[in-house]
């Protein structure tokens, strides 16, 4: 059965309600999110956006409210169900075995994408097959300098880049980034916001981000959250201007 989404939009929240003991995280939130666009989520501490996260991806279960993702109705689906639609987060799936050479996470990454689990005992041989496919995504995220280097050595900015690839093995219909720049210098920011880019080619992402200039930069459309709500929506010009905004986000 296959729900009305608004048209355009891939994911789609209605009324959406998490309450911890009376207390609501997320309140009556109505997303849009359209097919093929970089979507912002930011707001200030405790405004709701990993609560939001955890919804989505169905960590938790909402309390009221509905999400619908690519057609279908997901509100009670289990994690796994919606990973297999298509909806991953990064950085949750796919963790990064620091023992495990980059090229060796990848192919893991990409083994158990295809229905295999994870078995250490499995032959090199067995998960070679994976390789040509592996290259091209660490080829994609400007890694190709780094195969054999254990994960765990990797500089941080190049392990987020790791794990975008190894959650670009589940073929990724949307991506949900949190706060993919958290903690990087200067120059990593950089290599993440064009790595995002392209990333977004062909699917559509979702980000939690801090950093209102790579929000500037990449995203099409921005959900402001304040105590659970949403404030303003909109692009960046539209939603940095907004009174409320300044005053509550931007803080100037
Ligand atoms: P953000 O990610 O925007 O910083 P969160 O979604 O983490 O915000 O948190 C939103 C609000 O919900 C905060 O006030 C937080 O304390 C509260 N909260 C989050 N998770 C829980 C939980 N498991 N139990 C109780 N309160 C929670």
């Amino acid at each position: 059965v296959r729900d009305s989404l608004d048209s355009g939009s891939i994911l789609q929240t209605d009324g959406l309600t998490k309450e911890f003991l009376g207390f609501k995280a997320v309140s009556d939130v109505g997303l849009r999110v359209r097919r093929g666009s970089i979507h912002g989520l930011i707001g200030p501490n405790g405004a709701g956006k990993t609560t939001c996260f955890n919804l989505l991806t169905k960590f938790l279960q909402p309390t009221q409210g509905r999400i619908l993702f690519d057609g279908r109705d997901i509100t009670r689906m289990k994690p796994a169900e919606v990973a297999r639609l298509g909806l991953v987060r990064s950085f949750q799936i796919s963790a990064v075995f620091p023992h495990l050479s980059v090229l060796e996470n990848v192919r893991v990454a990409l083994q158990r994408a295809r229905g295999g689990s994870f078995d250490f005992w499995r032959s090199d041989s067995v998960l070679r097959k994976y390789d040509d496919r592996a290259m091209e995504l660490l080829e994609d995220v400007g890694l190709l300098g780094f195969t054999h280097r254990p994960a765990g050595e990797l500089p941080y900015g190049r392990k987020r880049a790791l794990e975008i690839a190894t959650t670009l093995a589940l073929d990724p219909v949307m991506m949900l980034l949190d706060e993919p720049t958290a903690g990087m210098t200067a120059e990593d920011v950089d290599r993440v916001v064009a790595l995002v880019k392209r990333v977004a080619q062909g699917r559509t992402v979702l980000m939690v981000e801090h950093n209102l200039k790579v929000v500037e930069g990449l995203c099409d459309t921005i959900t402001v959250l304040t105590r659970g709500r949403v404030l303003a929506e909109g692009d960046y010009a539209t939603v940095s201007r907004h009174p409320e905004v300044i005053a509550a986000y931007l803080g100037t």
